[in-house]
């Protein structure tokens, strides 16, 4: 079995001890990760963020999030508000959507 690699370690374990879930001294039986518990769920962080990667990396689904943000981006943007404190908020939602569709194209190519 192989446990956490420097990446997880630093993506996953680290982030999650500064977010203050509780590390403990019983190890994952697949992983060999150290299981954490938050909010009263014990769970395996590598594990999780492994399933999570798999699916992310699913065939097609990455198409199909990036048409349905390419779609509110359009609906977005040929409704712009006239107003200046509107229209702000407006484009800063349109540019965490372009910022999402940059961050699923790396995911596709990537690795
Ligand atoms: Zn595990």
């Amino acid at each position: 079995m192989k446990g956490p690699t420097d990446e997880e370690i630093r993506n996953v374990i680290m982030p999650l001890m500064l977010s203050g879930a509780k590390m403990l001294d019983r190890h994952c039986p697949v992983c060999g990760s150290p299981l954490f518990e938050k909010d009263g769920r014990v769970f395996c962080p590598v594990c999780e963020y492994r399933a999570k990667k798999k699916r992310e990396f699913t065939a097609g689904e990455n198409a199909d999030v990036e048409a349905a943000l390419r779609a509110k981006l359009a609906e977005l943007s040929s409704t712009l508000p006239s107003e200046i404190d509107a229209l702000e908020k407006h484009l800063s939602v349109m540019e965490k959507i372009i910022e999402l569709i940059l961050k699923y194209r790396t995911l596709e190519g990537g690795e």
